[in-house]
């Protein structure tokens, strides 16, 4: 007779963090259930069968029992590796910034194929060898949308004047987009917004994935383009990510072709980030540490 407490889901590892002497307590993002919460028994035992393959960074088949307080991982399958989202840590730390918006984006156990599918994607893209700077701006946009908070780059946000060529505007994230230069704003420290910096946000809003790839941006522009879209997911999300300063660690410390196999992680200490370096000859990055609390 089959054991109607087990049931089997695609899922890709958000985030993990060791509990007790051998468990592992892992936070899932399923098509079908949203984000979940599931444990792994005895993971961090030599003789056990699950601890080689249930990796974050990768599309997983699993068999899980449903618990009291967690699900219970009983089986897993590889799917997809994307063995190339280890080979650099900028790429590493862009898929893990990927997996921190969708984690703190949903509520656990509302479905959330959606997003499923755009974390799938921004993987297949970054194991493909997208630059990790244009994936993760594509990424934050179309999770923008998802969300339903889709920044407005083509009129002004105050008085709805559709925006021409040429125009002073500014960027308040605030407000929801582009200001005019008719409105004092919320604060006249807020910094304007070139016109190309505006032109690429447009661009990730309508282009699909493969020309944004293909486009050429001059590097100032693309710094302001992370700069603005960043503060905008920062005011969606309410607060700064972890994961995102890892990668600005990464980037101002390592600079981008750094191999994962020589870089180390943030001190444990720094801004709460517990993100461990991969262990060298190993496949396995862990990423960062889950809430305080976040076991109870
Ligand atoms: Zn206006």
């Amino acid at each position: 007779m089959p054991d109607r407490r087990l049931y089997v889901t695609d899922a890709i590892v958000l985030s993990r963090f060791d509990f007790g002497e051998a468990d592992r307590i892992l936070t899932l993002l399923t098509p079908g259930l949203g984000k979940i919460k599931a444990i792994a028994k005895g993971i961090r035992r030599p003789t056990s069968r699950i601890g080689g393959s249930l990796e974050p960074l990768a599309e997983l088949r699993l068999q899980l029992a449903r618990g009291r307080t967690f699900d219970v991982v009983t089986q897993v399958t590889m799917q997809h590796a994307w063995l190339g989202l280890r080979d650099r840590l900028e790429v590493t730390a862009t898929a893990w910034y990927c997996a921190e918006l969708v984690d703190r984006s949903l509520e656990e156990r509302h479905a959330a194929e959606p997003l499923y599918l755009l974390l799938r994607r921004s993987y297949e893209l970054l194991d493909a060898r997208m630059a990790p700077g244009r994936v993760a701006r594509w990424f934050e946009m179309r999770l923008c949308d998802e969300l339903g908070v889709r920044p407005e780059v083509d009129r002004c946000v105050e008085c709805g004047r559709l925006l021409e060529a040429g125009d002073a505007v500014r960027w308040i994230p605030l407000l929801g987009g582009v200001l005019c230069g008719s409105h004092p704003g919320p604060s006249q420290a807020s910094a304007g917004l070139s016109t190309d910096a505006l032109r690429v946000l447009k661009a990730y809003q309508r282009m699909d994935v493969e020309a944004l790839a293909g486009l050429r941006l001059p590097a100032a522009v693309e710094v302001e383009v992370e700069r603005v879209l960043g503060e905008f997911v920062r005011h969606v999300m309410e607060r700064d990510t972890r994961s995102r300063r890892f990668l600005e660690e990464v980037r101002a410390g390592y600079g981008g072709g750094t191999s994962a196999m020589h870089a180390q992680a943030p001190a444990a200490g720094s801004a709460g980030v517990a993100a461990q370096a991969p262990a060298a000859g190993s496949a396995g990055v862990a990423g960062p540490a889950a809430r305080p609390g976040a076991a109870s």
